[in-house]
């Protein structure tokens, strides 16, 4: 089970906040090594959800290699399947999405909280079914090891920097994304830095 959370005001009764983001561990997996570049697996993270870090080089206990994407995940939105990848001169790649410890997933809308039995009437065609267990890491892959690469932390690394803007510069707000937004196809999530 992911943990959910959901920023909390400290004025609205704790029982009434809604929690509808997800914070899970999500695995990306074929993504050559060519690719496997902070910038890139961002950018391409961005279309699963919020990411919060990740780790590039996981090899799971089945001896699979795979970038490990902590990721927040809209449980209201149905989950994302595959990320792409268009560089410049070549084919288009597509990668598959995996989930680790994914609570229940409703195979007819890719959303979390519900299984299929319990959506609209229950009845639904095969064809319909276009998520499902398959979304699911293997078990024996949820606790990789990790080189110990992970994606450096963009914030931290402008106030190092000391690029401008300093700190306390609205930083806490810049990094949200408007509800709805789409995620950055192109360019950089350096969108998110202070003072950018
Ligand atoms: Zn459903």
């Amino acid at each position: 089970m992911g943990v959910m959370v959901e920023p909390y005001d400290g004025v609205a009764d704790p029982a009434s906040v809604v929690l509808n983001r997800l914070h899970a561990w999500v695995q990306v997996r074929g993504i050559p090594p060519l690719f496997q570049k902070d910038e890139v697996v961002r950018d391409m993270a961005a279309w699963i959800g919020e990411v919060l870090g990740a780790e590039m080089y996981a090899l799971g206990a089945s001896g699979t290699s795979f970038v490990r994407v902590r990721a927040k995940l809209d449980v209201h939105k149905a989950l994302t399947r595959v990320v792409g990848l268009h560089p410049e001169g070549s084919e288009r790649m597509m990668f598959q999405v995996l989930y680790e410890k994914l609570p229940k997933l409703c195979d007819v809308c890719g959303l979390l909280g519900h299984r299929v039995e319990e959506c609209e009437d229950g009845v639904h065609e095969q064809s319909a079914m276009q998520y499902g267990a398959w979304m699911r890491a293997p078990m024996e892959d949820w606790h990789p090891r990790s080189s110990g690469v992970r994606m450096r932390e963009p914030l931290r690394e402008n106030f190092r920097g000391g690029r401008g803007g300093g700190r306390g510069n609205g930083a806490a707000d810049s990094r949200k994304r408007p509800p709805g937004a789409t995620p950055p196809r192109e360019g950089k999530a350096e969108a998110e830095l202070p003072g950018s």
